[in-house]
């Protein structure tokens, strides 16, 4: 662990009380600052500015509050933050975690202009995920001010990339190991212990290319795949009517993206497809690429001059944690002092919580509430930042 360089000189006659307002108002002060940086992630919008300027403000907010902080390059100029507050004895880990990058802003009038309206601050970035990076570096601040944490270890780490491929969070549990993490995704103050997963699928259709007026030798690929797309409109109304799962409900499967055909007066040789199909607790990439062979074996079945393909691009693992796990049950217990909704809830987004889950660190998820997360007008509820914060202290103090 190398020691932070710069410790901030601790001011003489301040009591805790004043020293816990101060680390308040940093709180929220922190949370414009990060979301007037601009972190939309490069690898969804080719030139964006990444995580490394949101990297240094975070950083250097963990390290004035005096966490050990390290920037650590996963890819070219996009560091993770990974800071550490020393327990005063022996204990357990705790692993707060959020991530650095935002989606891009397309629409949006000001989107790095963080703007005040009745208690929510609005900008990219606000709710997903700001506002929690905000929560989890007050909350170390708060224990950090106020003593200390009396045992164990927190870890803080600001990961990159997890609104494309979640290269942070891969490279966070390559080096790091905690007893139980919180990922501070926007829940609305509710304790999330499940998520789906996702698997995204490349199909392709073969045709022959042709000049349009020669039927006869044009294969049409793009009314070929019209037979794959009415398929799977079958398969995800059989998928949405199984049994939901108690706290996802059920798997599904859309189509995102197509392409194919060179112009107006010829047969397509090639189509393409991209689609998505979200997972529940044991479905596995496997599953969903065997739903998407056995129609186009049955299409194959029906024509022998049906030609197509499928494979797996690349796919995300669900989440679920029991609640009986110790993490859980410490969080309801903080959670219930603090008069929130202590019934675990299922989330319908990923999050990080599957990577850390999948590497054995038993995770919950819990942020601000708020709105608009990915489109053009993304608020965050203030109070629910200070509130997630404060929640966050309580179960430090309690897991450590
Ligand atoms: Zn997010």
């Amino acid at each position: 662990m190398t020691p932070s360089p710069y410790h901030p000189p601790i001011p003489v006659r301040i009591g805790y009380c004043d020293r816990v307002a101060r680390a308040m108002d940093s709180t929220l002060h922190l949370l414009r600052d990060l979301v007037a940086i601009d972190s939309v992630n490069p690898s969804l919008v080719p030139g964006a500015a990444g995580e490394r300027h949101v990297a240094d403000a975070y950083a250097t907010d963990l390290r004035d509050a005096g966490l050990d902080v390290q920037l650590i390059e996963v890819a070219a100029g996009r560091p993770n933050v990974v800071a550490v507050l020393e327990g005063r004895a022996p204990g357990r880990t705790l692993l707060l975690c959020g991530h650095l990058d935002t989606v891009g802003v397309d629409g949006m009038d000001a989107p790095f202009t963080p703007v005040e309206r009745e208690g929510r601050l609005y900008g990219r970035g606000a709710q997903d995920m700001k506002g929690g990076l905000a929560a989890i570096a007050g909350a170390a601040r708060v224990l950090a001010s106020s003593g200390g944490l009396t045992r164990g270890r927190l870890v803080v780490a600001g990961v990159i990339d997890e609104e494309y491929a979640s290269l942070g969070a891969d490279a966070l549990v390559r080096d790091w190991r905690a007893d139980a993490a919180v990922v501070t995704e926007p829940t609305g103050l509710q304790l999330a212990v499940a998520h789906k997963g996702f698997v995204w699928i490349e199909v392709g259709t073969v045709g022959r290319a042709a000049h349009g007026s020669r039927p006869e030798d044009g294969r049409d690929a793009i009314v070929r795949m019209g037979r794959v797309l009415a398929a799977l409109e079958h398969v995800n109304r059989e998928l949405r009517g199984r049994p939901p799962h108690p706290l996802v409900g059920t798997a599904s499967l859309h189509a995102s993206m197509i392409d194919g055909g060179r112009e107006w007066s010829s047969y397509p040789d090639a189509c393409r497809l991209r689609l998505e199909r979200r997972t529940v607790s044991g479905e596995t990439p496997e599953t969903a690429l065997g739903e998407v062979t056995s129609v186009l074996h049955a299409l194959r079945e029906a024509d022998a001059e049906f030609d197509g393909h499928a494979q797996v691009a690349f796919a995300r693992s669900p989440y679920e944690i029991d609640v009986r796990a110790e993490i859980v049950q410490a969080f309801i217990a903080v959670a219930r002092g603090q008069g929130l909704d202590v019934t675990p809830k299922g989330v319908s987004f990923w999050t990080d919580a599957a990577i850390l889950g999948t590497a054995g660190i038993p995770s919950v998820v819990f942020g601000p509430g708020g709105a608009g997360l990915h489109s053009v007008s993304e608020h965050v509820v203030m109070s629910d930042v200070l509130a997630c914060r404060d929640a966050l202290v309580r179960l430090a103090e309690r897991f450590c």
